[in-house]
């Protein structure tokens, strides 16, 4: 495939910004695969993306080639919803800061990371690209997906006033190794297999579940994003972004039971409706990315077996 790659990641510089998290890490671990000049990372304390003259003292500094941002403010659908301010401000200023640089740096392609959240509320399922800004968003997670769609947005017209090649991905709901497991702020996923599992180990006869376990979620692995990654990077350029999912969806008590199956509880699940459900349905159209030749490869159960094994090996223990 490489050979016909419209950018050859050959030599290249790549700076993965947040390569501490569940998704920087993923696609650090990909690209180390590839005959890359310089795979280039920095810690949020050496260079905090929020501060607009660090973020280009940084770039101007080590001249990446090409960035993938997956630095973000990210969390489950408690930390969105209570603390709004934070996931808005952050995460757009470490899109314009990061955007601005790589433009003043002559920074030859950019990756930006987003989420299936900045689609409307209503969007018809599956969604398609085309539905972007089309109707009002989820309350749940408003602050954090007009900066998603802020980010989109400097994407396109930096390539449409500066000629920057920014590209952005929409990745669905991700999980994985390095995912976040703190009770307060995790997805559905880490949350639920934290819970699975203490409900196991405590030999508890129930285990609770967020809302009414009828809402309907995507899941993808995160290294099958990682690969998408890696393909878009190399195979595709555009202003306009591309959804990633698996194209199937389950129902959150469906989920919750397949957990439950993999780490071994068998008790009772108990549904706590005071607890919002957010988004009745999020199913991305993957149409799009399929024509790059980009396709999941990790099902859902043996995606939740890995990310146990490594909870059971990182978290486990010591929380
Ligand atoms: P969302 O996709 O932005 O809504 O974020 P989440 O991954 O946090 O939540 C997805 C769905 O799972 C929502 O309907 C939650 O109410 C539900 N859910 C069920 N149990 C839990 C839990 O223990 N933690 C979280 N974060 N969500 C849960």
């Amino acid at each position: 495939m490489s050979a016909d790659a419209l950018y050859d990641l050959a030599g290249k510089g790549v700076w993965v910004a947040g390569h501490g998290g569940m998704v920087g890490n993923a696609i650090s671990r990909r690209l180390a695969a590839e005959p890359l000049g310089e795979l280039i990372t920095a810690t949020s304390a050496e260079v905090d993306l929020r501060r607009q003259a660090a973020t280009e003292a940084f770039v101007s500094d080590v001249r990446p080639d090409a960035i993938v941002l997956a630095a973000a403010k990210v969390g489950g659908i408690e930390a969105n919803r209570t603390r709004q301010a934070d996931f808005l401000y952050d995460n757009l200023m470490i899109a314009a800061n990061v955007v601005e640089a790589a433009q003043r740096s002559g920074v030859e392609r950019v990756l930006l990371l987003g989420s299936s959240c900045v689609y409307p509320r209503e969007a018809p399922q599956p969604i398609r690209e085309s539905s972007l800004l089309t109707g009002p968003l989820e309350p749940t997670n408003e602050g954090y997906a007009i900066a998603k769609i802020a980010a989109l947005e400097l994407g396109k017209m930096y390539r449409r006033q500066h000629g920057l090649d920014a590209i952005s991905l929409m990745p669905t709901n991700l999980y994985g190794p390095h995912d976040n497991y703190d009770p307060v702020s995790s997805h559905v996923m880490a949350a639920l297999i934290r819970k699975a599992h203490e409900a196991r180990v405590a030999g508890a006869a129930q285990m609770v579940v967020w809302g009414t376990g009828t809402p309907r979620r995507e899941f993808l692995h995160v290294d099958d994003l990682a690969e998408a990654s890696v393909v878009a990077l190399r195979h595709y350029t555009g202003e306009e972004h591309l959804n990633v999912g698996c194209g199937e969806d389950v129902e959150i008590r469906q989920l919750a039971a397949t957990i439950c199956r993999v780490v071994g509880f068998e008790g009772e699940l108990v549904f706590d409706t005071s607890k919002p459900d957010g988004m009745p349905r999020k199913l991305l159209d993957v149409t799009r990315v399929s024509e790059l030749g980009w396709q999941p490869r990790i099902s859902l159960e043996e995606g939740i077996a890995d990310a146990y094994r490594w909870f059971l090996d990182n978290v486990a223990e010591s929380g």
